[in-house]
Formats: C-alpha cells, structure tokens, sequence
C-alpha cells in the first residue's frame, strides 16, 4: 500500500445541517424530515444552484410557514470568503473560512467570453512536490463536495456572475484532487446538473500529479471531467526527486495510465510543465516531453515556475521558453505558455498557501 491509497481525513459533521452544497438525495432527506412533498427538492435545488441565494427568505416559490421553519432550522451558509485581493490582470484570489475555521483559496479570473474558477480540492496536500507552496502545508483534510460546489457559488455570487456567461472550473488551487476522487465525482454531478450551475463535464478540467490508481478509477466514470497532468520532469530520476508520487508510479507507469485513458473524439490530455531553471528546463527534457506527449493525445502547457519563499528554485530564462515552445511545435505538439494570473497577490499556481509555515510573496 502506498501513502495515497489512505483516504485523507474529512471534516466532522456540522452540528446543525447546512443546504448550501447539498446534493439531490441530501435534500431529499431533509424535506422528507420535515414531511414535505417530493418536489420541493427541485425548487430548492434550483434556488441554491440555478439562483444562486444567500438566504431562506429569497425562496419565494416556498410557502411563508416553510421559509420560516428553514429559516429557524438549516443553514444556508455558502463558504465564507474571509478575504479577497484583487490582483492588476483582472482576477482576484479568495480566502474561504470554512465551517470548521479551516482555510482554502480559490482564483476568480474573467475572460474576455468566459470566467475560469481555479478551485481547492483539499487543505493542504498529501503529495509533497518539493516547488509547489501547498504541498509543503502537508494534507489537513479532504474537502467534502458541499465545500467544493460552495466555493464555485460563493465566487459567481461575489461577483455577480451574469446569467449565461460561460464557466470554466479548473482544479488546480489547493490539494491533489484525485487523492479526494469521491467527493470530487459528488461536486461533480452537482455542479454539471441542468437544473443548476449546468456547467459541461468539457468545461470542468481537474488537474493531477500523476496517483495511477485515480486515473485509472476517473476512467471508468461514464461522465467525467478533462484530465491535466503535471508532468513537471522527464526523467525518472529528476521527477522522483521533485515528486515523491513518481516513486511508486514512475514515467513509464503514469504514461500507460494515461494511453489507456478513454478520450472523446477530439479531447486531449493536457501535459503540464513547470519549468524550473537549470532543473527540468534543458532542450533534452524539452525533446523528452515531446516524446512523452506524443504517446496519447495531448497538449502541453509550459508553466514557469512561480517563486515562492524558500522554495529553492527559480523561474526559467524568456529565451529557454521559447527555445522549449520552438521544439513541441516541430513535433506537431499544441504548446501554450501560462503566464500565471494573480502572480502579484500570490495567487497563481503552486503559491496558494494557508496555515502553512510562512505566508508566499508574489
Ligand atoms: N495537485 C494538482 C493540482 C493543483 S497544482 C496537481 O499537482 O496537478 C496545479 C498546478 O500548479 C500543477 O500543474 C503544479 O505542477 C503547478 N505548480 C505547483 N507549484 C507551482 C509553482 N510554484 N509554480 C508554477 N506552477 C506550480
Ligand atoms: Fe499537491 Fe499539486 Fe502541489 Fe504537488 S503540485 S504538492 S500534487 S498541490
């Protein structure tokens, strides 16, 4: 058994129930406690998810007497954004305070024709990438699918997210989502509902160090979102050193997983690369990961490295980029480079950080 076989922990239960993030059967179960009819189920689900409310007396398709007894009995706490720093590229990175006090961010970034959410799946994270701020934390807990789904909803309701306007969730903020694959597929199937945020399964993309054992399972999902991988080293020996998940599932393992995974017409994996000078970022890791993404379909997105404290790496040479840009499209690989949005306010990938050892500078 390896470390990651282990469920992380999850939260204890609330002491009084909370709607916001339930799902169909756990509302199921609270009206069938209170003696209500079946459909008042799909009237609030469309309340929480569709409108998006913050609170019992905007659901006016309920009868008074019922509002007031919701009012007097559940919660309807979405989580709670505890601070909020707008960064000068237009997107802004939250701070939620959780039930239990415990802390997650998540990145709201516009778009010219849709908004991306870059979203927590954990407090912290078991994984331990040696560049990255949040493995650094170590894992906390899972975060439950109510918590997951809270974070899209308390974002679009902060910014008053226009109706209709795309929405694109990618999982990249803290935490190895497929390390919490239960709940993920939970928040999944709520967040994709057409009577709710109705948020495509192609618009979700939940991103992976690399857990064998998780792709394997995300593929045998009837409806599933999009796969990203970081890759982040090309060989064996360099990749264990950065990302301990490389000693139990090495290059070759990880890129059999990955050959197996069953795309859709036209979808491809998305090969993530942080580019950390003088470590992963030579023209022979370059010619590497064109070899390694040439085995399935793929795309490569070129990340370099955001500096945080004490990290001990640092971000690759403009030129280098190019030069690794110049050598995926000889080999017909669709190549992008992110530059990181909310660099300034520590927002970008790898540096959201809480309770950690030190607070990330941008
Ligand atoms: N745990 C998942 C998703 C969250 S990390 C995963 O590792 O894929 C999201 C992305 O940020 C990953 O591709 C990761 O390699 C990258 N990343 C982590 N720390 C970084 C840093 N300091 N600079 C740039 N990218 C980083
Ligand atoms: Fe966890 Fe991803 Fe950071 Fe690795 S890069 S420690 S898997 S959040």
């Amino acid at each position: 058994m390896n470390p990651w076989d282990a469920d992380a922990p999850e939260a204890a239960p609330p002491s009084r129930p909370n709607a916001a993030g339930l799902d169909r059967e756990g509302l199921k179960a609270l009206f069938q406690s209170f003696g209500e009819p079946a459909f008042r189920v799909q009237q609030v689900f469309e309340g929480l998810y569709r409108q998006r409310h913050g609170d019992w007396s905007a659901f006016t398709t309920l009868s008074k007497t019922l509002r007031a007894r919701l009012e007097a009995e559940v919660d309807l706490a979405w989580p709670e954004i505890a601070e909020s720093v707008p960064s000068q590229d237009g997107s802004t990175k939250h701070a939620f305070r959780l039930a239990d006090g415990r802390m997650v961010e998540g990145v709201h970034m516009p778009y010219e024709d849709r908004t991306t959410l870059c979203l927590s799946s954990q407090v912290g994270c078991a994984m331990g990438c040696t560049f990255c701020a949040t493995g650094r934390m170590g894992i906390v807990r899972n975060l439950g699918a109510a918590e997951i789904v809270g974070q899209v909803v308390a974002m679009l309701r902060a910014h008053a997210h226009p109706e209709g306007r795309p929405v694109n969730l990618v999982f990249m903020g803290m935490g190895e989502p497929l390390h919490n694959l239960d709940q993920l597929m939970a928040a999944f199937a709520i967040l994709t509902d057409a009577s709710g945020l109705a948020i495509p399964p192609r618009r979700i993309t939940v991103s992976t160090s690399g857990l064998v054992s998780g792709i394997a399972r995300l593929g045998t999902c009837a409806s599933r979102p999009r796969l990203a991988l970081s890759l982040n080293a090309t060989t064996d020996e360099a990749r264990s050193r950065i990302m301990p998940v490389n000693r139990v599932w090495n290059l070759e393992a990880l890129s059999q997983a990955l050959a197996a995974f069953p795309l859709q017409s036209g979808e491809r994996i998305t090969v993530e690369y942080v580019l950390l000078k003088g470590v992963t970022d030579s023209l022979e890791d370059g010619r590497r990961l064109a070899a390694f993404a040439s085995r399935f379909p793929s795309k490569v997105n070129l990340i370099p490295f955001n500096p945080h404290e004490g990290a001990g790496f640092e971000p690759p040479e403009e030129a280098r980029i190019g030069a690794l840009m110049g050598l995926l499209v000889e080999h017909r690989i669709p190549v992008s480079v992110r530059r990181s949005r909310g660099q300034d306010v520590a927002g970008a990938c790898g540096q959201l950080v809480r309770e950690g050892r030190s607070r990330t500078v941008g």
